[in-house]
């Protein structure tokens, strides 16, 4: 706990948001892109401590929150099968699809079961050998890695009961879908520590020089947030659009090269559809094609369902930070952790669910 303590020193951060103050001369808007530094800066109210004009917007970057309703409806439609042990991290389980979640399956008899590594499934798939094991394997970078491994597992050890349901996302391709919208407002990214630690940081300074934003490696911390946004507005101050590294202790430039060996053995880039903001070319990965029988999706022949987003629920427009959770009139009302409309408010990572959290219901009731 001294570890994470120290990187909450009141007095250091006070420190730090002093210095913010006395850099900015200007408003700017610049977005935290991870859904853990979205909960750190509404947890800790640190968009409260900045300079009037300095503003967060809140992206993408929450894996529960851009896994599309589709993939979810698939991963129902899976479970339903008889025969089939279908396991999940447990805040997949609550994520409402076109007509019920994963939690409404199992109470109903399905097979659904909470893992806390794929390689809990893959055991499962051992231990049931006349059953069908299906891991749902979404995320970014960061648990793609595991996902690969379990995989590269199953077929070096030739088990052919387990199968990935896969929709795995990237982040630059999002930022750069960001930067291209019409509607943009974003003058800087916090980039997501988590994923330069896997991924390096090499595929930033490009998006940085084609969009003159600031990108700066941020953790997750409230110091390395404050330090992120020290960083950030004193390159928008200058004029500068750079990649820093504000992240040193666990990113390093070129990432971990075992993990990323294994991510292009496993998988492929593919074309993706994030919940919110729709498809974004090359933005995401699915099984190469030497792994391609592992893939639940053909295993289960549910590659043919589409469904729409939900015409009631905001949630691409906060995940695009063009509003704030509050400012959807269901907000705390209709939709709260509880009875989620959508899967910003399911996930913990979800700005919603945060806003929610972390007394910003008060928004809604003034
Ligand atoms: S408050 Fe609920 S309905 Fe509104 S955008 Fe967030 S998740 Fe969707």
């Amino acid at each position: 706990m001294r570890y994470l303590d120290e990187f909450s020193d009141p007095d250091l951060a006070g420190k730090l948001v002093d210095q913010i103050h006395a850099v900015t001369t200007q408003p700017w808007a610049m977005m935290e892109v991870c859904g853990g530094q979205t909960h750190s800066i509404i947890r800790h109210g640190i968009d409260q401590l900045l300079p009037e004009g300095v503003e967060m917007i809140h992206g993408p970057g929450c894996p529960v929150c851009v896994t599309p309703l589709e993939i979810i409806d698939k991963a129902l439609a899976i479970a339903e099968q008889p025969g089939v042990i279908f396991c999940s991290f447990g805040d997949m389980l609550r994520v409402p699809g076109s007509g019920k979640d994963l939690f409404s399956i199992k109470s109903a008899g399905g097979d659904v079961r909470v893992v806390y590594s794929p390689l809990d499934a893959l055991t499962l798939a051992r231990e049931n050998p006349d059953k069908q094991v299906v891991f749902f394997g979404i995320g970014f970078e960061t648990t793609a890695p595991a996902n690969a491994m379990t995989v590269y597992q199953a077929k070096r050890l030739g088990i052919e009961n387990f199968s990935l349901l896969v929709s795995h996302v990237l982040v630059p391709p999002a930022v750069a879908a960001i930067m291209e919208s019409p509607t943009c407002r974003v003058q800087a990214f916090l980039a997501a520590g988590h994923v330069c630690s896997v991924m390096g940081t090499a595929e930033y300074p490009p998006l940085a020089e084609r969009y003159g934003v600031p990108i700066v490696v941020t953790g997750f911390e409230p110091l390395d947030i404050l330090e992120g946004i020290r960083r950030t507005v004193i390159q928008l101050e200058e004029g500068r659009h750079e990649l820093e590294n504000a992240y040193p202790r666990a990113v390093v430039a070129e990432g971990n090269p075992a993990a990323m060996a294994m991510l292009r053995d496993v998988f492929e880039v593919t074309d993706r559809t994030w919940r919110g903001i729709g498809m974004i070319p090359e933005s995401g990965w699915r099984l190469s094609e030497r792994y391609a029988r592992f893939d639940a999706e053909e295993r289960f022949s549910v590659t043919d369902i589409h469904t729409d987003e939900s015409a009631l629920c905001r949630s691409g427009e906060v995940l695009q930070g063009l509003i704030k959770p509050h400012e959807c009139a269901a907000f705390g009302k209709e939709c709260t952790p509880r009875n989620p409309l959508g899967a910003t408010m399911v996930s913990s990572e979800g700005a919603c669910a945060a806003y929610f959290t972390y007394r910003r219901l008060e928004l809604v009731e003034s």
